[in-house]
């Protein structure tokens, strides 16, 4: 019963350390952030006594230990694989001293060092042994569906809670499903009313109950009445998506030059982008986005001209296969190595937004020409995708119509809207 007992209330004070240690991991804090220097709180569970401490700014571990009257465990002499070099122990990172009735002493010291181990010390006769432990992260699959009415991340946030996903990580929910549809669709100014999404993606959650997102898996866009479906399938290691008969979504150009994870959430509003530059004759798209933003090639090929051109200011010219030529203007400046003839390939970043010559605030011009002639790229035939090969072929099929269920499904799958366990609850 007291080794039961312990894995349930150990957990709870070893994410607690979590949320000391770095602000920034990916994972949600189910419990206080803030946790004060030293929580003398005798936890009694069959006589095993558990204190919480914090390291703080200028100490050194040993002082830490030394309040705890643990004066033989010498960090220097650890293995660097366990990632507790004294050097990189930060100010706020919480231990757990844990000793049974009849000790005086420590026996047993526990840290969370990362999102997936902790490093535990256990006192053998006469010195300590320490040895990592690992996290594990469970998945659970979550189908989520909505309309996007205004933005993409506005219709994620409307319909994941904070008790599904934290603020961060539906962002990354938004980013990384703009990514799946890369080639399809630009989220910034394709969608329209009426368009609706369904999405099944990974949830994770640690035994000591953080929560993180992890990847999407399956998803459908409905747009203007068209579906585009995705489906994730790993060949040689390598995920990509996939659609429903097998085709990668991969297409010769990139649907916008510039991420949609680097447009800011207020300029990725849909329907009330403005479009800038309507006053004189337009050939192209424009894109609103902050000085500095990484600008992409949009397919492979060669670059014609990096220089200053007129109302252009800063541009890159690239020319790729039957005659397209893609134009980027008003950049600030570009991308080591881009000059004329330099080879590029896709994605690759080319310049940076600006806003050289005739430009009223920094913003990418984009055009796709083809024989010299401006086109909406977005009325280009994009043609299909490789298809996957014959001897993956049945795997895949398996694998769609897995997640074909899963997307389909009428009612939620796993966990949407439960609740994460308040932390009290595991206190005795
Ligand atoms: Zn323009």
């Amino acid at each position: 019963m007291r080794l039961v007992r312990l894995s349930v209330v150990l957990p709870v004070f070893s994410a607690a350390a979590v949320f000391a240690t770095t602000g920034g991991w990916r994972w949600r804090p189910f419990a206080q952030p803030v946790v004060p220097p030293v929580v003398e709180r005798p936890v009694v569970i069959e006589s095993v006594t558990e204190t919480l401490d914090t390291l703080r700014r200028g100490e050194t571990i040993s002082h830490l230990f030394a309040r705890h009257r643990v004066l033989d465990l010498d960090l220097s002499g650890l293995d660097p694989a366990l990632a507790l070099h004294p050097r990189r122990l930060r100010p706020g990172l919480v231990f757990s001293f844990r000793k049974s009735g009849a000790d005086t002493l420590p026996t047993h010291i526990s840290v969370r060092t990362g999102p997936e181990q902790r490093v535990v010390f256990r006192r053998a006769a006469d010195r300590w042994d320490a040895v990592v432990e690992p996290i594990a992260w469970k998945a659970e699959d979550v189908r989520i569906e909505g309309a996007i009415d205004n933005s993409l991340y506005e219709a994620l946030d409307a319909q994941v809670g904070d008790d599904l996903l934290d603020g961060g990580d539906r962002q990354r929910l938004a980013w990384d499903l703009a990514d799946v549809y890369a080639w399809q669709v630009d989220f910034t100014r394709d969608i329209q009313p009426g368009d609706r999404f369904r999405v099944v993606f990974e949830r994770l959650v640690s035994e000591d109950g953080e929560v993180r997102f992890g990847r999407v898996l399956a998803s459908d866009l409905m747009m203007s009445g068209k579906s585009l479906t995705a489906f994730r399938f790993e060949t040689d290691g390598r995920p990509a998506f996939y659609d429903a008969d097998g085709s990668s979504l991969r297409r010769a150009f990139l649907r916008a030059p510039v991420q949609f994870r680097r447009i800011s959430s207020s300029f990725a509003r849909a329907r009330f982008h403005p479009v800038l530059g309507i006053a004189r004759r337009h050939e192209g798209t424009d894109y609103a986005a902050a000085p500095g933003t990484p600008v992409m090639a949009a397919g492979d090929g060669v670059v014609l001209r990096a220089g200053s051109a007129g109302g252009y200011g800063n541009v890159v010219e690239i020319r790729h296969r039957n005659g397209i030529v893609t134009r980027y203007g008003h950049l600030r400046g570009f991308a080591r190595g881009v000059g004329a003839g330099a080879r590029v390939g896709q994605g690759q970043t080319i310049g940076f937004v600006g806003s050289t010559g005739l430009a009223t605030g920094p913003h990418l011009h984009y055009e796709f020409r083809v024989n010299g002639v401006a086109r909406d790229s977005r009325r280009m035939e994009v043609g299909t995708g490789t298809p996957i090969r014959a001897g993956l072929r049945a795997d895949f099929i398996r694998e769609r119509d897995r997640l074909l269920r899963l997307l389909q499904e009428d009612t939620p799958r796993a966990i949407v809207r439960q609740p994460t366990e308040p932390a009290d609850r595991w206190l005795p």
